[in-house]
């Protein structure tokens, strides 16, 4: 009998759905239905694709309502988070749909003096069939960033979501079938099963694979990708921080800071973990902070501020870093210990612990904060900068965000606010270091899915034609003085 993956509603335990664990074999079988699809997918040409994409978005939009209550169920996180994160991935699809032949249309290149007598262009290629693997904490905004992008590249794509969020996923790639009934099977498909399932749809043929997750398993992905040199994009996780400056707007400060930390229970990647705020306005700042994160609440109900955590084992890290921080000296501002609970933890901000604190150095992932007093910019710089990671980042300042900007070393950077560029379609988003590499949304988005293809075509033949056994004696003896003449001036 096929093993099954039951998947769970985090607030409550009870079975959402059930689901075949995909072995090796089912892998393979459902990538070469997409290696099918492929052709007629990239002969479609970028107005079949948009309209297909574009049907696609109109049928989630009005079934949206059904989608968002499966998120809520599967994933836990409140209806309103839910429709705001289905809000920004439609607005994804649609950039998508609409600008993949504008940013993808073949550009012509110089062919240079020596070959003046070609035309040069490149063209950007779809790969073929492209794995997307995916984390459940954004389950349909994250895999979409990649999916969406491959698609309007002109890609297959076979997508592993995590083990706990299967029903949304299942959900989100029917509805791409249901609105494009002509599609051949296997334009977008579905593989479910736990890590092995994504290790198989590594190793099964496929010629880009999408990940995005936790580092540990980003270095796995890679190790099993590397054995086809199969290429990758890598979006891990991150260890953000907010700088508040002594010229900041506090209270916009500390609103934007509160919803960027504990927002969906703090399981966002680009989510604000660490504050450094300059001493002059320290107390200003941890006042309006704690007055606002004092209204939060997890819970189920209509009125929760964001839902329980979606992976029962990250529970025991965020416990671990409390503790980790508190012990070294630092001090619960709001919550603590207790706040950290079987299911729902309660916001925590701890001021000051130690910077060598797995509080400080490692992702948390939950709804908890550390604000850390600085005695100038540099400092909150040089201590914001002293991760592994190097997603994005946040700058409160009337007059000196540039400087800041100049010098955090993230690949995003929210100025007097948070999270902004994630739901702006044409931005990219990627990382650095334990973050990652590789960019999706965006124009750099879509190029990461194609690869380049390079065409010479020669329009005439040249008077000196190097690149023949027919040379002329006379081509020959012009070259050194050619070289000379081009390049020693
Ligand atoms: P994990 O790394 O645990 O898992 C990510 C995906 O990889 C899941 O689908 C998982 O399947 C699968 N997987 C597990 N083991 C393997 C393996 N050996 N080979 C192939 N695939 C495997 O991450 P989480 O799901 O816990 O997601 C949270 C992480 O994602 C955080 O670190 C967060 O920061 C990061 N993230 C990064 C984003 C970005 O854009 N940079 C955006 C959102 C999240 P299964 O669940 O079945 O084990």
């Amino acid at each position: 009998m096929t093993a099954q993956l039951v998947s769970t509603d985090p607030a409550t335990d009870e079975v959402v759905a059930t689901f075949d664990v995909h072995s090796a074999a089912d892998v393979q079988a459902i990538v070469a239905r997409a290696r099918n699809a492929a052709p007629w997918w990239r002969d479609q040409g970028y107005d079949g694709r948009r309209a297909a994409l574009l049907s696609w978005k109109r049928y989630l939009a009005k079934h949206s309502e059904d989608l968002v209550q499966l998120m809520h169920r599967e994933n836990g996180k409140p209806l309103t988070d839910a429709r705001l994160e289905l809000m920004l991935a439609l607005e994804h699809i649609d950039w998508n749909a609409k600008q993949a032949g504008r940013v993808l249309r073949p550009e012509k290149r110089r062919p240079g003096l020596l070959l003046s007598n070609f035309s040069a262009r490149i063209e950007h290629v779809p790969f073929g069939v492209v794995g997307v693997i995916g984390p459940w904490n954004y389950p349909v905004f994250t895999p979409n960033g990649s999916i969406a992008t491959a698609l309007a590249a002109g890609n297959t794509v076979v997508f592993k979501p995590s083990e706990f969020t299967p029903a949304i996923a299942r959900w989100y790639v029917d509805a791409f079938a249901t609105a494009n009934p002509e599609a051949p099977e296997g334009v977008l498909s579905l593989v479910t099963g736990y890590g092995d399932t994504g290790a198989a749809l590594c190793r099964s043929g496929v010629d880009k694979l999408a990940f995005t997750g936790s580092a540990g398993t980003g270095r796995k992905v890679m190790a099993a990708c590397a054995e086809s040199l199969v290429p990758v994009v890598m979006e891990l996780g991150g260890k953000d921080a907010a700088i508040v400056a002594a010229d900041a707007d506090l209270a916009r400060a500390a609103d934007a800071i509160a919803f960027g930390a504990m927002g969906n229970s703090g399981q966002t990647c680009v989510g604000i973990e660490r504050v450094y705020v300059e001493r002059p306005v320290r107390d200003a700042f941890l006042e309006e902070l704690t007055a606002r994160v004092s209204e939060i609440r997890p819970g189920s109900d209509k009125a929760a501020s964001y839902g329980p955590m979606t992976m029962p084992s990250q529970i025991e890290i965020v416990r671990r870093h409390v503790d980790d921080a508190l012990a070294g000296g630092g001090t619960a501002v709001v919550g603590g210990r207790e706040s950290v609970g079987d299911r729902y933890i309660e916001p925590v901000v701890i001021l000051d612990p130690p910077h060598t604190s797995s509080a400080v150095q490692e992702e948390t992932f939950g709804p908890t904060l550390t604000v850390t007093t600085v005695e100038s910019l540099d400092e909150a710089v040089k201590l914001a900068n002293d991760t592994p990671f190097g997603l994005a980042g946040a700058v409160f300042s009337r007059d000196h965000a540039d400087e800041v900007v100049a010098r955090l070393d993230t690949s995003q950077i929210s100025v007097n606010s948070v999270l902004g560029f994630a739901g702006m379609a044409a931005m990219p988003l990627g990382g650095r270091g334990e973050s990652g590499f590789g960019r999706i949304h965006g124009p750099e988005g879509l190029r990461e899915f194609t690869r380049t293809r390079a065409v010479a075509t020669q329009r005439f033949p040249a008077p000196i034609n190097l690149l023949t056994f027919g040379r002329k004696a006379w081509v020959v003896r012009l070259l050194p003085r050619l070289i000379r003449w081009v390049h020693a001036r």
